[in-house]
C-alpha cells in the first residue's frame, strides 16, 4: 500500500509526572542518582538500551508503563522528592559557595572554552580525560554557583564508537546523531530569536547555529555548522571530534575561538574572564583583540594588553608534539584577511604564535598563542606545573625555568558524578547527610573509620559482581559479532571471578601510557595470574585515536594475550571504553593500575575516580599520584625519577610491578580474617577513600581556580578596561616606552668580596650596582640580586633580593645596593638584574622577555 502520510507517535506524559520532561532537559539528572532511578523504575531495560538517555527514553517508553508508574505510591514519592530537590537546586542560587564568599563583587561571567565535554555517555561529545574534566568543571561551577558560561562544538558524529574485530584490530564507527535525541535547544537572544553567527573563510562565509544545553545552573553553548546554507565542505567542520586533517582542525578552531566569542556577544554576555581549557580555543584571544580594536578603537598593542588581563590558559599537554601546530601557509590562507582588522601587520600577528621547531622550520603554535595572550596560565598537577615551566621557558627569554609564571591547579573529579550511589549512601550514613558541604574539613574524614569493615567490603563485593556481569555481557556481544561457536560463547560465563584480585587498566591507548608494560616478562606474569590459591585477573579497556597506528597495535597485542590459552579468562579486554564502562570499572576493581612513562601524564583522573570508590591505586609517581600518594593509600611503581633511556625505564618499572604484586599486593589481598574479610586491605581502601575524596575533587579544584585565577583576572580585566580604557592605554604607553629603551640599560656590579671567594653560611654580603637607564627611570624597574642554588651546575632554586636605590650618580645612572645572606652551605650562582615594575603588573614575569643582566 502507498501511504499518504507517515507519523511517529510518542507517548503522552501523564499530567502528574510532566516534570520528567523538564528533568530530561537539564543535565542535572546525570549527577543525581535518584533522578536516574526514576527513569530506571519506569522501564529498566529500555533505560539501558537507550544508553540512559532520558530524552530518547521519553520518546520510546510504552504508555502503559508511564501510567502504572503514576499509580505507584513509591514511584510518586520518589518523583516528588527528586522534583523538589531539582527545583530547590535551581532556585537556591543565593546560598551557594560563590555567592557566600564573593557576594561583595559584581563580576562579569567567566567564559569557559573547551573542544569537548564529557557529561554523560548519552551525550557523546567527548573523547577522554580532557572532555570529562571539562564536564566535571562545569557541573561543579553550577554546584558552587560560579557565574560560568561554557562554549564548545556540537558534533554531528561525535567521537567514534570502538569495536574490536576478531583479529584484535580496532574498528571505528561513526554514527550520525539525531539532535532531537539530545537535551539541546536552539539558543535564543533577548528577543527570542534563534542565534546564528558567522566567520569568514577564504572567499566564503560559514554560518553557525548556536545550541544551548542546561547543565544545572550553567549554560553550555554548542556551535554547529551543519546548515543548509553552508558549502557542503563547511557543513562537515563540526562533524567529528579530533577528526580530519590540519586544515579541518584550523577551521574547527576558528569556529570555537572566533564564532564562540561572537555567539556569547549575540546572547548578551559580557565575560570578564576567558578561560581556555587547552590551546584549541586560543583564537578567541584574536577575536577579542579585534573587538577592542574595532569597537573601542584601541591600538593592536593596547588590545593585546587588554585581552591578556582577563585571559587564562590551562595547558594539559606535556609533550611538545601534542600541542596544535599549523604551518605558516595555513595561517596566511585563513587569517590573511583577518589581521588587518586587528590593525596588526603580518609579522605582529605571526609573532603571537611562532615557534621554531627542532627541524629549523617555524610553525604557528596554539599553545604559544594562548600563553602570549593570557596573563595567567596553569598546568593540571604540581608535577605538570613544573614540567610546563621547563617546556615553555623559551616563551619567557631571559628568565630561568623556575621563574616561569605557570602555576598549577591539580585536577579533580566531580564527586556526585563518580562516587557510586551505594558509597554515597554510606558516606551520608557515617559522615552525615551534609558531608558534601564539609569536604574541606579534615575532621570529617576521620569518620570514614566508622564505616564497619564488613559493610564496606559487602558494598565492594556487590560492585565487583556488577562489574563482572557487565564484563560478561560486553564480551558476549563481542564474540557473537565475531560469529564464535556456542562453546566459545558459553565460556564467557567463566570470565571474571569475583573472588580473584581484579586489576583494572582503562585509558586511551596512547603509547606513552604503556598498556603492555605488565607483559614485559610474560612468564612471570603468568605465574602471578595463574596461582590457583591466589588468582589474579586483569581488565583492559581503551580507545586508540583512529590515526594512531602504534596505539592500535598495542591494543591488538593485548587482545591476543586475552585469547592466549595460557592467559585464559585472566586477561580481559573490553571494547568501547566510555563513561558508563568507566563507572563500572572504577567502582568494581580492587586495584587501579596506571603506568605511564613519567612525566608524560599531565594529571590523569581515572585513578581519582577509582580511589574514591575504594579501588586502590597502584601507579607510577606521575601526574596527580605524585601528590596523592601518602605512603598508606596505595602503591607506587618505580621511583620519582625521569629516564632518558626508555628501555631501561620500562625494565625498572615492570620489575617494580612484578615485585610489588608478588610480595605485597597479592599477599595482602588474600590475607583473610574473620568472615573471609581482608582487614588490612580494607584499611588501605579507607585511606584511599579519605585522601582521594577529600582533595582530588572538582569543588576544591574550582575554588582554587576561582581564588588563584578567576578573581585576579577579573579584577585586572575590570581595572584595565575602566575609565574608558585609560588604564590599559597608560600601561601600554609605559610598556612601549620601556621596550624602546630597554636595550640601552647597562649594569655595572660591585661586590664587597672577591669573585669566587669562599664565604660562610649566614654571612651577610653587600652588593652594589650602577645602573644606567636612559628614558626609563627607577620607578619603572626593579633592581634585584639573584641567588641560584646549583646542583651539578644546574639551577635548582632561585631566590631574589630587591636592591635599594641609593642615589642618582649622574644623568640617567643610579646607584643601587642590596644585601644577601645565604642560609646553608653549597654552591650558588649570584647575579644582578633589572626587571620591569608597574603597579598594574599582576606578577613579576608578566612581561615576556623584558629582563636585563650585566653584559
Ligand atoms: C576519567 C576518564 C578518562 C580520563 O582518565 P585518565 O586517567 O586521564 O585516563 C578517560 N576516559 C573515560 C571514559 C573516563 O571516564
Amino acid at each position: 500500500m502507498n501511504f499518504i502520510n507517515k507519523i511517529t507517535v510518542v507517548p503522552k506524559l501523564p499530567e502528574e509526572i510532566v516534570g520528567l520532561k523538564e528533568l530530561s532537559e537539564n543535565m542535572w539528572w546525570t549527577w543525581n542518582y535518584k533522578a536516574q532511578q526514576l527513569f530506571k523504575k519506569i522501564d529498566e531495560n529500555l533505560w539501558n538500551s537507550v544508553q540512559r538517555n532520558p530524552v530518547v527514553f521519553l520518546k520510546k517508553v510504552e504508555q502503559k508503563k508511564l501510567n502504572s508508574a503514576v499509580a505507584s505510591n513509591d514511584f510518586m514519592s520518589l518523583y516528588q522528592e527528586v522534583m523538589n530537590n531539582f527545583h530547590n537546586y535551581m532556585n537556591e542560587d543565593q546560598k551557594t559557595w560563590f555567592k557566600k564568599t564573593h557576594s561583595h563583587t559584581n563580576y562579569g561571567e567567566i567564559a569557559y572554552f573547551c573542544m569537548e565535554y564529557g557529561m554523560h555517555e548519552s551525550f557523546p561529545m567527548y573523547s577522554g580525560g580532557l572532555g570529562i574534566l571539562a564536564g566535571d568543571h562545569i557541573k561543579s561551577a553550577s554546584d558552587l554557583g560560579i557565574p560560568l558560561v561554557a562554549v564548545g562544538l556540537l558534533y554531528r558524529k561525535g567521537y567514534f564508537i570502538q569495536k574490536i574485530n576478531s583479529e584484535g584490530w580496532q574498528e571505528s564507527i561513526y554514527l550520525d546523531y539525531d539532535f532531537s535525541d539530545f537535551p539541546i535547544h536552539p539558543a535564543v537572544d533577548q528577543n527570542g530569536e534563534e542565534v546564528y553567527v558567522s566567520i569568514t573563510l577564504p572567499e566564503r562565509t560559514v554560518y553557525i547555529k548556536v545550541w544551548e544545553i542546561k547543565v544545572g545552573r550553567v549554560k553550555l553553548y554548542l556551535l554547529d555548522t551543519d546548515l543548509l546554507q553552508n558549502d557542503p565542505e563547511d557543513r562537515k567542520i563540526t562533524s567529528t571530534l579530533y577528526g580530519g586533517d590540519l586544515e579541518m582542525r584550523i577551521k574547527q578552531e576558528m569556529v570555537i575561538g572566533i564564532a564562540g566569542v561572537r555567539a556569547l556577544r549575540k546572547l548578551g554576555y559580557k565575560p570578564s574572564v576567558w578561560h581556555m581549557n587547552e590551546g584549541h580555543s586560543a583564537f578567541l584571544g584574536l577575536e577579542r583583540i579585534r573587538e577592542f580594536v574595532q569597537e573601542y578603537n584601541l591600538s593592536f598593542s593596547e588590545a593585546v594588553q587588554a585581552v591578556r588581563a582577563g585571559n587564562i590558559f590551562t595547558t594539559h599537554t606535556p609533550v611538545p608534539a601534542g600541542n596544535d601546530l599549523f604551518p605558516i601557509y595555513l595561517i596566511d590562507k585563513y587569517f590573511g584577511d583577518y589581521w588587518p582588522q586587528l590593525k596588526a601587520t603580518r609579522q605582529d600577528f605571526l609573532d603571537l604564535g611562532l615557534e621554531k621547531q627542532k627541524s629549523g622550520e617555524s610553525l604557528f603554535s596554539m599553545a604559544i598563542l594562548a600563553l602570549k595572550l593570557s596573563g595567567r596560565a596553569n598546568g593540571v598537577s604540581k608535577l605538570h606545573g613544573t614540567v610546563s615551566k621547563k617546556l615553555w621557558n623559551h616563551v619567557w627569554p631571559g628568565i630561568e625555568w623556575v621563574e616561569v609564571p605557570i602555576t598549577y591547579v591539580t585536577n579533580g573529579v566531580h564527586i556526585n558524578s563518580w562516587l557510586n550511589p551505594l558509597l554515597q549512601e554510606s558516606f551520608k550514613k557515617y559522615l552525615g547527610e551534609d558531608w558534601m558541604l564539609k569536604i574541606d574539613d579534615p575532621d570529617l574524614w576521620t569518620k570514614i573509620n566508622d564505616i564497619p569493615n564488613e559493610e564496606l567490603w559487602k558494598i565492594h563485593m556487590l560492585l565487583k559482581k556488577e562489574l563482572i556481569k557487565f564484563v560478561r555481557e560486553s564480551i558476549k556481544a563481542q564474540r557473537m559479532r565475531h560469529g564464535e561457536t556456542v562453546e566459545q560463547l558459553e565460556e564467557v560465563e567463566n570470565i571474571g571471578n569475583e573472588e580473584a584480585l581484579t586489576i583494572g587498566f582503562a585509558r586511551r591507548f596512547a603509547t606513552y601510557k604503556r598498556a603492555d608494560l605488565i607483559f614485559k616478562d610474560p612468564e612471570r606474569l603468568k605465574k602471578i595470574l595463574n596461582n590457583p590459591e591466589r588468582p589474579v585477573e586483569l581488565i583492559f579497556a581503551g580507545k586508540a585515536h583512529p590515526a594512531d597506528k602504534p596505539g592500535q597495535e598495542l591494543m591488538k597485542k593485548i587482545y591476543e594475550y586475552s585469547r592466549d590459552p595460557e592467559f585464559k579468562n585472566k586477561i580481559i579486554i573490553l571494547e568501547n571504553y566510555d563513561m558508563n564502562m568507566a563507572r563500572f570499572l572504577v567502582s568494581g576493581v580492587d586495584i587501579w593500575l596506571n603506568n605511564p612513562r613519567r612525566p608524560l601524564e599531565a594529571s590523569g583522573t581515572s585513578g581519582q575516580k577509582a580511589g574514591m570508590n575504594g579501588a586502590i591505586n597502584f601507579s607510577v609517581l606521575d601526574g596527580w599520584w605524585n601528590e596523592g600518594y601518602n605512603g598508606k593509600n596505595g602503591w607506587t611503581i618505580g621511583d620519582d625519577r625521569d629516564y632518558e633511556n626508555h628501555e631501561l625505564q620500562d625494565k625498572i618499572d615492570s620489575v617494580s610491578i612484578y615485585n610489588q604484586l608478588e610480595k605485597q599486593i597479592v599477599p595482602l589481598y588474600y590475607e583473610r580474617g574473620n568472615g573471609n574479610i581482608p582487614q588490612e586491605w580494607i584499611e588501605k581502601m579507607k585511606e584511599s577513600l579519605k585522601s582521594v575524596t577529600s582533595f582530588f575533587n572538582t569543588y576544591r579544584m574550582l575554588k582554587e581556580y576561582t581564588q588563584k585565577l578567576y578573581m585576579p583576572a577579573s579584577e585586572q580585566h575590570r581595572n584595565f578596561c575602566s575609565n574608558d580604557f585609560k588604564v590599559v592605554k597608560d600601561f601600554t604607553k609605559w610598556l612601549n616606552l620601556l621596550k624602546e629603551n630597554w636595550n640601552s640599560i647597562k649594569i655595572h656590579v660591585m661586590f664587597d668580596y672577591e669573585k669566587s671567594q669562599i664565604i660562610n653560611a649566614e654571612e651577610e654580603i653587600e652588593i652594589q650596582a650602577e645602573i644606567y637607564m636612559p628614558g626609563i627611570g627607577p620607578d619603572s624597574i626593579i633592581a634585584e640580586i639573584v641567588v641560584a642554588s646549583l646542583q651539578n651546575g644546574k639551577i635548582e632554586q632561585l631566590k631574589t633580593y630587591d636592591m635599594k636605590l641609593v642615589k642618582e650618580i649622574q644623568k640617567d645612572a643610579y646607584l643601587y645596593t642590596g644585601k644577601i645572606k645565604i642560609e646553608d652551605r653549597g654552591e650558588y650562582g649570584i647575579n644582578v638584574r633589572v626587571t620591569p615594575n608597574h603597579p598594574y603588573m599582576p606578577h613579576k614575569n608578566y612581561l615576556m622577555g623584558l629582563v636585563k643582566y650585566p653584559e
